[in-house]
């Protein structure tokens, strides 16, 4: 019981709260500096990594995976199988899925891709053979960070590293920001989608009170959605 709870806790920290309050409660926060969700670009498409943790041991890069059942999987197998009580699902290979995360990362950041730890924790979920060492369950997180002693990072380094990911952070809110006022506009400047429903829209006439005779446009799934548009 206290285990479940604990794990499920584990997940809301890493998942909705981020990764500080983890962070707090088992690395040191002077020593380690963690980002959520950071999306990069690098010379490869535009990725999103769930989790990067910035220490003088290098950069971890954790990739999140919540299955249950049995998972079977190898380092250089394209695909894992996860088996379920009735039925087998098989999902992309994790550790190739974060190998473009840490080369986007590396690419952003201009630093050598040696110096990042690619990362895959599994919530639940047993593991039928043995699994790579950097593929571990959420109980083996923090000493799996921790196993990580080499100094791979001046204090420089980390530093530059963590105001540039400080700065992405940034701009990425900057940017969605933009982008999610920037549909809006653009739905409602539409004149043939509703921007209510997404019905189409129709060319109507008022048949009574003030504007009665006036064109306007109206969402064809009236009176379920009652967005009307003026005519220019
Ligand atoms: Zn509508």
């Amino acid at each position: 019981m206290y285990q479940v709870s604990l794990q499920a806790l584990f997940k809301g920290w890493m998942g909705e709260l981020g990764t500080d309050i983890s962070q707090k409660l088992f690395l040191n926060s002077k020593e380690y500096h963690c980002f959520n969700n950071a999306l990069v670009k690098g010379s490869l498409k535009e990725t999103q990594i769930d989790h990067i943790i910035v220490s003088k041991y290098g950069l971890f890069v954790v990739e999140t995976k919540n299955k249950s059942g049995l998972i079977f999987g190898g380092a250089k197998e394209s695909h894992w199988t996860q088996v379920l009580s009735n039925k087998k699902v098989r999902f992309q290979n994790p550790l190739h899925q974060n190998f473009l995360h840490t080369k986007s990362l590396a690419d952003f950041l201009e630093i050598d891709h040696s110096k990042i730890h690619s990362v895959v924790i599994f919530w639940g979920g047993k593991f039928k053979n043995k699994m790579p060492q950097n593929v571990i369950k959420w109980q083996e997180y923090t000493g799996y960070i921790k196993s990580k002693k080499m100094i791979l990072l001046t204090d420089d380094e980390v530093d530059r590293i963590c105001s540039q990911l400080k700065n992405l952070k940034d701009e990425t809110s900057f940017l969605s920001g933009i982008r999610h006022a920037k549909s809006l506009q653009d739905r409602y400047s539409s004149t043939s989608i509703c921007p209510k429903c997404g019905g189409k829209l129709v060319e109507r006439i008022a048949h009574k009170g003030q504007k009665a005779d006036v064109k306007f446009l109206g969402c064809k799934n009236f009176p379920r959605c009652r967005y009307t548009k003026e005519l220019k």
